[in-house]
């Protein structure tokens, strides 16, 4: 088994900016994925597969045929269970040797206060504009990464922040609390399958990122420029804005 664990991880160890050092930091890894849709889904199977220590996974959704042509942990069988014990059925058949901790039940504020400070990334697979808000908030409060990310139509969008890293913004100080847009749930707007996989895949590089800087002495991956990642998948064109912190920030300037 250790052999087997060792070529698991040989390409990740081949990689500059990652080795063996990295490979370390991933396989003692706790992520808390919030969310097990078309987001949650794919991050969830890249983490599992290139070998994480644990994952949380919370999501109290079951799963329905709406579900099946994004959210590719499940199939028709599975309709009716939660997600994230069928997810974890599937994920167990990628990798048995990751610890998972599945909660079928919708994360709220005490949950989070509980969860967050225990993860060394936080992953906001969500798509509830509040719930994205208040992921953030207790990222801030802990002092936890948080990688978020969004898909809706033919756009997603993704951003990381690290609070180790100074200036970071955090969600809130690129899109305000207090103004909400309107209702984006892909349920009233359908989305693209592929968006959601690349956005999902997109917060699993980032995720693998910053536990790799973390716990690597000499890696500076993904230190460079904060930005907010926008993919338009309908042109086929990317944009990477620049972001900084907001000093006036209601989350992170009140932390501070
Ligand atoms: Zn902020």
């Amino acid at each position: 088994m250790a052999d087997q664990e060792a070529l698991r991880h040989s390409r990740h160890a081949l990689l500059d900016g990652i080795d063996d050092e990295g490979v370390q930091a991933i396989q003692s890894s706790r992520i808390l994925i919030i969310g097990a849709g078309g987001l949650g889904c794919p991050a969830a199977t890249y983490l599992t597969a290139c070998g994480i220590g644990t994952l949380h996974w919370v999501d109290g959704d079951q799963v329905d045929a709406t579900n099946l042509a994004r959210q590719t942990l499940f199939g028709p069988n599975d309709i009716g269970s939660p997600k994230v014990l069928a997810g974890q059925k599937a994920l167990e058949r990628l990798n048995p040797n990751v610890h998972y901790i599945p909660e079928a039940r919708f994360a709220d504020e005490d949950f989070l206060n509980q969860a967050v400070p225990l993860a060394d990334v936080v992953l906001d697979c969500t798509d509830q504009w509040a719930m994205r808000q208040l992921i953030n908030a207790c990222c801030v409060a802990h002092h936890r990464p948080l990688v978020s990310a969004a898909a809706i139509e033919w756009s997603g969008q993704l951003m990381a922040i690290d609070p180790a890293v100074p200036e970071q913004a955090c969600y809130a100080c690129v899109f305000d609390p207090k103004t909400e847009p309107m209702a984006h749930a892909c349920g009233a707007y359908g989305v693209l399958s592929p968006m959601v996989g690349a956005m999902g895949c997109l917060q699993a590089a980032e995720a693998l990122k910053i536990l790799v800087r973390r716990g690597h002495t000499g890696s500076s991956l993904g230190a460079q420029t904060q930005r907010l990642t926008l993919l338009d998948m309908r042109q086929g064109s990317w944009q990477q804005l620049n972001i900084s912190r907001n000093p006036h920030c209601p989350v992170c300037a009140k932390a501070a």
